[in-house]
């Protein structure tokens, strides 16, 4: 089966940006941690967030699959309202049916891989796609056996994960969260708990993925040359706001703003 064909990525909305920040307001308490963020993703665009710790980039990713909810704002994901949401004109109201839609096309791999330890690979695998999906059994092996051949672990399908090293967890967990079709990918500081000679490995699974498919992907790391490689547009964070956004030629290569420069210097 062509790559393409295993790994569909995102069809374009109604014409409109993929995903949009409106004025996004996210507080914890008295912290304001994003403060009126205003950003566009196209489909099929790998968009990367780097800045300083702290500075609302996981809080991002998190928003977006609803595991944290705005304090004000909107996300919208293909032209409507990823919950409901409190916006500059008052409540937006989202369909039931598009939330679960919406929830169901975006996919998250953590830092922490977060696979279930008492299942197989395999079950890690097929579970989402079979329960979520209504995905035959059948249908969801095959593609797991497929998925696991792409992330190099074709051989370890029945082993449990507590077997494996961190980075062949990892790689599981990507192939977890592709196994659900995903129209988005979020990323978040993949490979920041593995020992760094894994880290090579997953990074590579990765670019492989960004060159083989259209997915759309939103991606936090420190990984600078992997954001080099794989972004279209690298948005620089700091203090919950956009400090300079632009091409990574441009950001790592000569990039604008004193924010930027010293964050890069300090990390690269
Ligand atoms: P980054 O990914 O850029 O390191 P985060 O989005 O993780 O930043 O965190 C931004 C800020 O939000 C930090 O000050 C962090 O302490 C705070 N924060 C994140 N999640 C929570 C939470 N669940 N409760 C309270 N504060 C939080």
């Amino acid at each position: 089966m062509p790559q393409s064909d295993l790994l569909p990525g995102g069809a374009p909305g109604a014409g409109g940006p993929l995903i949009r920040f409106d004025g996004v307001v996210k507080r914890f308490g008295a912290n304001t941690v994003l403060d009126e963020l205003d950003f566009t993703v196209d489909a099929g665009e790998r968009v990367t967030l780097i800045g300083p710790s702290g500075s609302g980039k996981t809080t991002i990713l998190r928003l977006l699959m609803t595991l944290e909810k705005v304090t004000g704002g909107v996300i919208w994901v293909n032209g409507e309202p990823l919950s409901h949401m409190r916006g500059k004109g008052g409540l937006v109201r989202a369909g039931e049916k598009h939330q679960r839609e919406v929830r169901k096309r975006i996919g998250m791999v953590f830092q922490q891989f977060n696979l279930f330890p008492n299942m197989t690979v395999r079950q890690n695998v097929t579970e989402g796609p079979i329960h979520s999906l209504g995905v035959s059994r059948d249908e969801a092996n095959q593609r797991a056996e497929e998925l696991l051949d792409l992330v190099g672990l074709g051989e370890k399908i029945d082993a449990h994960p507590t077997r494996l090293s961190g980075g062949q967890q990892q790689r599981v967990a990507i192939a977890r969260a592709l196994a659900m079709r995903p129209e988005i990918l979020l990323l978040d500081e993949v490979t920041s708990a593995l020992d760094p000679e894994l880290v090579s490995g997953v990074l590579d699974v990765l670019r492989g993925i960004a060159e083989s498919t259209d997915i759309t992907m939103l991606c936090v790391t420190h990984e600078m040359h992997f954001a080099r490689d794989v972004s279209h547009r690298v948005l620089m964070f700091d203090q919950g706001k956009i400090v300079e956004e632009g091409p990574p030629e441009q950001i790592f290569g000569d990039p604008r703003e004193e924010r930027t420069r010293t964050f890069l210097h300090a990390v690269l």
